[in-house]
């Protein structure tokens, strides 16, 4: 990642890809405290466009809130840091990384008189959970690695450290031969997958976890404004496994991830063991408006 060309923004500045570096002693390096977003640029008929850009800046601030770190920019410049990365890297589609990190200033716990450097690069990334897996669904193994608890890590912050639990749970399920883990919160019950929101669907409706333990996740919330506009219900609710397995249809949604059907949960087919209808028309509805296609959502959009 580190060895191409191209340019990324840097506190500030935009710097030559290589060039935008760290030293080893870089406080969240060492214990994993910052914050960053995972956001989206998608070629439309009008040029490339981030979706929900405005929502991504307002998570990241929150999260540096919930955090307690103070980000030094405001949060118009760290969007139009967004665009810029897009526009100059000359990018028609893209996935977009901003992050907020401690300097190396002092070392410590304490975190004190530390400088607080945001960064945002940007690069192609076709579909996280791969081209198949968006067409057939994919196969998801519960994991033994439990989401955080609320009093552990919070998790409206969508903080570094955090997806330390994550890759956990991602290196046990794709051993274990599945594409996805599903992570249970501390209780036992449904929270979500390594990077992405869950929804089950069942009799008509779609079902998802409350966000005790899961990320407020903006394709989440996406969802449920296109279920509202079909008429579909949605609730937020406690999920057990066990409903998981005898739902009609399941299906992840993250900005990676985008909306990806979930064919199999340990080693049995959720509903016909293929993309579900609702998924299937979910998922049609989010890339028309993604890419430009559905005029009625284009407040969503930020042209670049
Ligand atoms: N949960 C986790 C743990 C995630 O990392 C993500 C991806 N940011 C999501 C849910 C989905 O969030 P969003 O739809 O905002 O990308």
């Amino acid at each position: 990642m580190a060895d191409r060309d191209g340019l990324i923004w840097l506190d500030g500045e935009m710097v030559p890809w290589r060039e935008a570096k760290v030293h080893v002693l870089t406080h969240t390096l060492h214990y994993g405290m910052g914050v960053f977003e995972g956001v989206r640029a998608y070629r439309t008929p009008r040029g490339p466009a981030i979706f929900r850009l405005e929502d991504h800046t307002r998570r990241l601030f929150n999260s540096a809130k919930i955090l307690g770190m103070e980000i030094p920019f405001d949060p118009e410049l760290i969007s139009q840091a967004q665009i810029e990365v897009v526009r100059q890297n000359k990018l028609d589609s893209a996935y977009i990384r901003p992050m907020c990190f401690y300097g190396s200033e002092s070392m410590g716990l304490h975190a004190q008189n530390l400088k607080v450097h945001c960064m945002v690069a940007a690069w192609p990334w076709g579909s996280y959970l791969g081209q198949e897996g968006l067409e057939r669904g994919i196969r998801v193994k519960v994991s033994s690695f439990s989401r955080h608890h609320i009093n552990v890590t919070m998790c409206r912050a969508k903080s570094n450290g955090s997806y330390m639990n994550s890759m956990l749970a991602v290196k046990d399920a794709t051993a274990c031969g599945y594409d996805e883990a599903l992570l249970l919160d501390t209780e036992g019950y449904v929270a979500e997958g390594s990077g992405e929101n869950v929804f089950i669907v069942h009799d008509g409706a779609l079902y998802t976890p409350d966000l005790t333990s899961a990320l407020d996740g903006i394709t989440r919330r996406t969802i449920f404004a296109f279920a509202e506009s079909f008429g579909i219900p949605v609730r937020e609710k406690r999920i057990t496994r066990d409903e998981v397995y005898i739902a009609d249809e399941a299906f992840f949604t993250g900005t990676a991830a985008e909306v990806t059907p979930i064919r199999e949960v340990d080693g049995r087919a959720i509903g016909s063991g293929s993309r579900g209808p609702i998924t299937e028309r979910l998922q049609q509805q989010y890339f028309d408006v993604v890419q430009g296609r559905d005029a009625g959502y284009d407040h969503w959009l930020s042209y670049v």
